[in-house]
């Protein structure tokens, strides 16, 4: 996987006042994480098509005033993030919020055959 490239001209806002001055090449531990979250997001949004990979409907991104919602995107671990599964784009799919919470632990395989073997209402 491709190391997030660092965002250029990304300013970080310090308290007024703050003596501590970022470096260059500085790493701000929740900057970056929330950066790599982001790109993260996106790739996997690009890669499934801006789509529910298990219901299929076009799962809305979160944004100004879309903050929840059954159909709001999501990512989900392919291989659950509780039983040890990576944040990477390979252990992700992009899911609807209902699916994602629907699914919670389930293996990928059982929750995709309850979504095919039941209509959805
Ligand atoms: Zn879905």
């Amino acid at each position: 996987m491709a190391v997030a490239p660092v965002i250029a001209g990304a300013t970080i806002r310090l308290a007024r006042g703050s003596t501590r001055r970022l470096q260059h090449n500085e790493e701000h531990p929740r900057l970056m994480k929330a950066a790599q979250r982001i790109k993260l997001f996106e790739d996997v949004y690009a890669r499934d098509g801006g789509c529910c990979v298990y219901c299929g409907i076009p799962a809305r991104r979160p944004g100004h005033g879309v903050k929840r919602g059954p159909d709001l995107a999501t990512l989900d671990h392919v291989h659950p993030r509780s039983l040890g599964g990576p944040l990477t784009r390979d252990n992700l799919v992009l899911a609807c919020s209902a699916c994602n919470n629907e699914r919670g632990t389930m293996a990928v395989e059982t929750f995709r055959a309850s979504k095919t073997s039941k209509p959805t209402a």
